[in-house]
């Protein structure tokens, strides 16, 4: 009777024991966010694609303990409506953040921005009760009502545009950039709505973001946050710090990429050193593909066709790895995805609902991230400006347009003959297949008619011109 008794207050306690526990692991169900976004980095240029001379350690562990994407896109080849993209989950055509006429991302001179009627990442975890930090580079509007405290975020620490802009130097761009000077790029560095410095000393510019991401962790460990960490590097001009200056057998290139690996690290770490890692999401990816252009200043799309600028594989698929011990089961995924994606995920994961009053182009990919299901997407549209270049259905890709595969000049043609390749089979873009397989070509046209009746230019245009 006695031991009866004592094994049922055991099981009592057992009871309320899993019940707090219960609570406290649905309470645990609102993840952390951090995006880590590279700008102009090549699929090639990281040690576990396979690079022969930049060493990134720390990826390469991030990418073992999650998942690495090899199929993961972009939704344009350069970075102002790439970013629109990823923040917004919808097609820069239809925020009117890459137009096809004339510049195809701001300028110190723009008057526009990211329409505030867009709604971001960070504007739908606010409101399930985030902290929410942009520290970077934004390029979506450096004036006031464009800037990241205007769309969503508590917090802005960065270079509100490309690293390169206000040349103050006679030099071209490449002369400028092979040698590059703190001086010769006149760019702000802001905290929140203020300039504190001037010209950004770039040096330092990774090192002091990385701390920015580490201080706003630290701060924030008991409520969930997101922080949208965009490096400007290793865009043009190229900076590393003194720690890893002449350090990397890639030259200064490898430096700086070597740099951006420790910072991922460092931001590892500190998840980690506060418990906060089976908790937190962290996904790294990059804008676009690498500015080959620059030649030795440009990184490698590696075993892709193209780079930056252009539709080619090189230009718009980007390294990708998701993050977050105990729940995203380490894999290599060869499915497709987008960054287009990270925002209905996101959503899903967080709990946060989307608005029903606009169209969105990304689909939730936490089946695959959490029960290795297969991938929702299936499709990736390859826009140029507001032309559709290309189109993916599966593993074939047809081509409308072709660009310089150097990205510039940008060769804005329309082809008179389509092409088609495998590139799953063919990842180069070698094989033109399109006189074997009519059926696909007919197929690929269909969806992008389908595509194209849901999607009209500058359903949010709001770019001024001065
Ligand atoms: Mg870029």
């Amino acid at each position: 009777m006695k031991i009866h008794f004592k094994s049922s207050l055991i099981s009592f306690f057992i009871a309320v024991y899993s019940l707090f526990e219960c609570l406290y692991c649905q309470q645990e169900k609102t993840p952390n966010i951090i995006i880590i976004f590279t700008d102009d980095l090549g699929y090639g240029d990281l040690g576990i694609q396979g690079h022969p001379s930049i060493q990134t350690p720390y990826i390469d562990q991030m990418a073992r303990e999650g998942q690495r994407w090899t199929n993961f896109y972009v939704a344009a080849n350069v970075c102002t409506p790439s970013r629109a993209a990823l923040l917004t989950g919808r097609l820069p055509i239809r925020s009117g953040t890459d137009t096809n006429e004339g510049a195809r991302v701001f300028f110190p001179n723009s008057a526009g921005g990211l329409p505030p009627e867009e709604i971001t990442i960070a504007e739908i975890l606010k409101k399930k009760g985030y902290k929410t930090a942009a520290i970077g580079k934004w390029h979506l509007g450096h004036l006031p009502e464009f800037l990241p405290t205007n769309q969503g975020f508590d917090s802005y620490f960065g270079i509100p545009y490309s690293n390169d802009m206000n040349p103050t130097t006679n030099l071209t761009h490449a002369e400028a950039n092979a040698d590059p000077k703190i001086e010769y790029f006149n760019v702000p560095l802001m905290r929140n709505e203020e300039i504190i410095e001037r010209p950004a000393q770039q040096n330092t510019i990774t090192k002091r973001y990385t701390e920015e991401a580490q201080k706003f962790i630290v701060e924030n460990k008991e409520n969930p946050f997101f922080i949208y960490l965009a490096h400007n590097m290793p865009h043009v001009p190229l900076f590393a710090s003194d720690d890893f200056l002449g350090t990397s057998k890639r030259g200064l290139y490898g430096d700086v990429v070597e740099e951006l690996d420790w910072s991922v690290g460092e931001v590892l770490k500190t998840v980690k050193e506060y418990d906060l890692e089976k908790n937190t999401m962290v996904v790294f990816t990059s804008d676009n593909g690498p500015w080959t252009v620059l030649n030795v200043n440009g990184g490698s799309p590696g075993p892709l066709y193209g780079a930056k600028a252009t539709s080619y594989e090189g230009g718009m698929r980007v390294p990708a790895i998701f993050w977050w011990p105990g729940k995203i089961e380490p894999d290599v995924i060869m499915d497709i995805g987008s960054t287009l994606d990270l925002l209905p995920t996101i959503s899903k994961i967080s709990g946060a609902s989307l608005s029903q009053d606009r169209n969105y182009d990304g689909y939730d990919l936490s089946a695959t991230l959490i029960e290795n299901k297969k991938s929702s997407r299936e499709e990736m549209f390859y826009y140029h400006g507001t032309n559709v270049f290309a189109a993916r259905k599966g593993d074939y890709k047809l081509y409308f347009y072709e660009n310089n595969p150097n990205g510039y000049p940008e060769k804005l043609g329309k082809l008179d003959e389509l092409k088609l390749f495998n590139i799953q089979k063919d990842p180069s873009e070698r094989f033109n297949i399109i006189e074997e397989f009519p059926e696909v070509v007919k197929e690929i046209k269909k969806l992008l008619k389908e595509h194209q009746k849901n999607v009209h230019p500058g359903e949010n245009q709001m770019i001024k011109k001065i």
